[in-house]
């Protein structure tokens, strides 16, 4: 029946296929008997697999078994649940914190626990899919503003007669690896009465020493603003939460259907993430390991000449013009015993290798991925004079 609808994706070189792995993630992983270089991973810190983690999960599993039985209403959650979003307060510096399912079931929940209809929400046109769809499900009025454009967000705020406003942004933005202008959008709220809503999916544990967009600016937590983040990239976990001010927090708790209908998470999932912040908050060198590897990788991509887009983090994007050459790079890496992902529309409007660095990656393993790179028969076509990053 979807024959030839499957037939048109594969004309069109935008089949997708899904690489599973038989090892354990991180920067070396193997797939079909044979070990690849893994520049994929949004597992920032290595933690997906500190035996710390897998410890914490197995005791948890231990003591209140592995299933959650029940929403978190219904007695789904444990004291463990409690005690992560207790945790999640304190190192967001907020009042209150909830847990979520996944970054997916928070935003489609949150975002319309925040809007509803003659409400107006604001987002940015590259922000993650998941917030379009909880823009979607809220039914409010939603105006999409260019990439980061302040001055254009302005004038759509100055338009706009609803009393209820809401900007929603991502603080990291997940394909491009820049990061949202927050000092200014957060400004910019204040003086209009809006709501901010940051997805810091790709800031927790990464900006702000692992603390997230708002201590990477800083900017006060304020009760207006509503950070979400996810335990399932830097903090090795799975999972997600809210963090703001205790009436927010609450009404999320009373409103959010993706919170309310949903089977609360296993306790063993819940213990490694308390186990991940506690880990970030011990490890300090752990992020500035991660900063120093992006900066190893950016060097040498810059050196050879690759244009790296407009990356500000270890998400380091090579632009690569057409969806078939970006494929061919891809493959040509993969050849080589490395996986670094091609991206293409419609997950992004100009397809690129996705490159993602690890604290965990070795200065050899790098220079690996950049030798390789050199190697193919794209660099003619892209190079461009070498330059380094300055800062
Ligand atoms: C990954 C991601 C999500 C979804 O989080 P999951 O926990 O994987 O469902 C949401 N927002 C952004 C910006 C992301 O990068």
């Amino acid at each position: 029946m979807f024959e030839d609808r499957l037939l048109e994706l594969k004309d069109k070189d935008l089949l997708r296929s899904i690489i599973d792995r038989s090892s354990s993630q991180g920067p070396v992983i193997t797939v079909n008997g044979r070990r690849y270089l893994n520049f994929s991973s949004n597992d920032y810190l290595g933690l997906a697999s500190h035996p710390d983690l897998a410890g914490a999960a197995a005791s948890a599993g231990k003591r209140y078994g592995f299933g959650s039985g029940a929403s978190r209403l219904l007695a789904g959650g444990t004291v463990l649940h409690k005690k992560l979003e207790k945790k999640i307060a304190g190192f967001k510096a907020t009042e209150a914190a909830v847990v979520f399912n996944s970054g997916y079931s928070a935003n489609t929940g949150i975002i319309p626990a925040l809007a509803a209809e003659g409400d107006v929400i604001f987002s940015d046109e590259l922000n993650h899919a998941s917030i379009i769809d909880g823009c979607r499900l809220s039914r409010a009025k939603t105006f999409v503003y260019s990439h980061k454009d302040v001055r254009g967000l302005e004038k759509m705020l100055t338009k706009t007669k609803a009393s209820k406003k809401v900007v929603v942004t991502d603080s990291v933005f997940s394909m491009d690896g820049d990061i949202a202008p927050l000092k200014d959008i957060s400004d910019l709220c204040k003086r209009h009465g809006c709501l901010l809503y940051i997805d810091d999916a790709h800031g927790t544990g990464v900006l702000g020493n692992g603390r997230g967009a708002l201590a990477h600016f800083p900017i006060r937590p304020e009760p207006w603003i509503i950070q979400m983040g996810t335990f399932s990239k830097a903090l090795g976990s799975y999972g997600a939460f809210a963090a703001g001010s205790a009436d927010v927090i609450e009404w999320i708790k009373n409103t959010a259907r993706s919170f309310i209908f949903s089977t609360a998470l296993p306790p063993p999932v819940i213990a490694a993430s308390i186990e991940a912040i506690r880990l970030l908050s011990k490890k300090t060198g752990l992020v500035a390991a991660l900063w120093e590897n992006r900066k190893r990788l950016v060097n040498g991509l810059m050196q050879a000449g690759w244009d790296i887009m407009a990356s500000e983090t270890p998400i380091v994007p090579v632009k690569i013009e057409d969806i078939k050459e970006t494929l061919g790079m891809s493959e040509h890496l993969w050849k080589n015993g490395i996986y670094a992902p091609a991206i293409r529309p419609p997950s992004v409007a100009e397809p690129r290798i996705r490159l993602t660095v690890s604290a965990l990656h070795t200065e050899r393993q790098i220079k690996m991925l950049v030798d390789a790179m050199n190697m193919s028969n794209y660099k003619k076509i892209y190079k461009s004079p070498g330059r380094q990053e300055t800062k």
